[in-house]
């Protein structure tokens, strides 16, 4: 079997891998700042703000036009559709703003889940329909790379063998189209961490499904070199009463990954999953100290854990729009660091970064 008919130039495949490397740069991560409207009123309620379609633009402004330190640790930023075509108090589209920094622009092109019938209400995710002329469009509006999530569950019986090979296909045949767009797919197959389960569980879950996952983007011809995973940390369930310490969770995940995810993956991104900061800081930096090779960089596409002490002290007030752009940078400071291993935590986090940020059947 011979390779015939070849999806991708040279050029293409290029483009691609050096906009993989760009946002995976040595001490950068991802801000994932694309939750819908729904999640996004859900966090705004929490501080008693309206959720408007200006104080959510109120909101992702403060964290956009933070300091242009922020490249340091920030690669890419993961927008919602309707963030992509609002502008900041400067008058600037907010891709532009961004894209000024040195920060990558990536977009959410999924549709959400739908149930996968006579299963345990387990669910594959939609939006392939138009896919191609989205992405398309997204590139012209200055997007480089996509995601697209996925979400499985532990419990008796799950994740089932046909919500692994669904949810594997559809994240293949959604990297496949954005690839063609030149945009980068991050392929997110997030195990949710509802449940009792211990580690050993979830690094039996997250195994198989990331080998279906690298099955399925084989079959379908995805160009690995320029594709990025998101996926969970290998961690217990959040009801399992066992504790275990970072260095668990990172030897659990790091082992899981060398055993599933090719060395041409330039970056494994992961989500923080209703960790606190904190935790998902430790988590991170105890993986980048694990003796054991990592082939790819390991880093963060946070959402929660690095918009949570932010949201904390801004609380929709204009005067604290520098406090809140401080707690945004000094976490992505410190993930940062985490991505490379050297995060030595000095002062005791504070409240807000220690608290938990779990939701039950969390929708983003
Ligand atoms: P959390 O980091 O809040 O889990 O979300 C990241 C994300 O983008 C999930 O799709």
């Amino acid at each position: 079997m011979t390779h015939q008919f070849p999806g991708l130039s040279p050029e293409q495949k290029k483009e691609l891998s050096d906009i993989a490397q760009r946002i995976v740069a040595p001490g950068k991560g991802i801000l994932a700042a694309d939750e819908s409207t729904g999640t996004m009123g859900k966090r705004l309620q929490k501080i008693k703000v309206e959720n408007t379609e200006e104080t959510r633009r109120i909101f992702r402004d403060i964290l956009f036009s933070s300091d242009p330190s922020i490249a340091n640790s920030i690669g890419g930023v993961i927008f919602f559709h309707e963030t992509l075509y609002q502008k900041s108090d400067s008058g600037k589209l907010f891709p532009q703003v961004v894209k000024e920094k040195g920060i990558v622009v990536g977009i959410k092109v999924d549709k959400g889940t739908a149930g996968l019938n006579g299963t345990d209400e387990e669910t594959t995710t939609q939006g392939l329909d138009g896919l191609s002329e989205r992405c398309a469009q997204y590139k012209k509006d200055g997007c480089d790379f996509a995601k697209w999530r996925c979400v499985l569950k532990i419990s008796h019986g799950c994740p089932s063998a046909l919500a692994i090979a669904e949810n594997a296909n559809v994240l293949a045949r959604y990297a496949s189209i954005c690839q063609q767009n030149g945009l980068v797919p991050i392929v997110e197959p997030e195990i949710l961490p509802d449940g009792e389960h211990d580690l050993k569980r979830c690094q039996y879950a997250t195994e198989k499904v990331l080998a279906a996952v690298y099955k399925a983007l084989n079959d379908h011809h995805v160009y690995l070199e320029g594709t990025l995973l998101k996926p969970n940390m290998v961690t217990a369930g959040h009801s399992c009463t066992k504790k275990y310490t970072p260095e668990d969770v990172a030897l659990a995940t790091v082992t899981t990954l060398r055993r599933t995810v090719p060395a041409a993956v330039p970056g494994i991104c992961f989500l923080s999953g209703g960790q606190s900061e904190e935790e998902a800081s430790l988590n991170l930096n105890a993986m980048n100290q694990v003796p054991l090779h990592r082939p790819w960089k390991l880093t963060f596409s946070y959402g929660r854990a690095l918009q949570a002490s932010a949201l904390a002290a801004w609380v929709g007030k204009d005067a604290n729009k520098k406090a809140a752009q401080e707690a945004f940078c000094t976490r992505a400071k410190i993930n940062g660091l985490a991505s490379k291993g050297e995060y030595k935590p000095a002062t005791p986090a504070s409240q807000a970064a220690m608290q938990s940020l779990y939701t039950a059947s969390y929708v983003y």
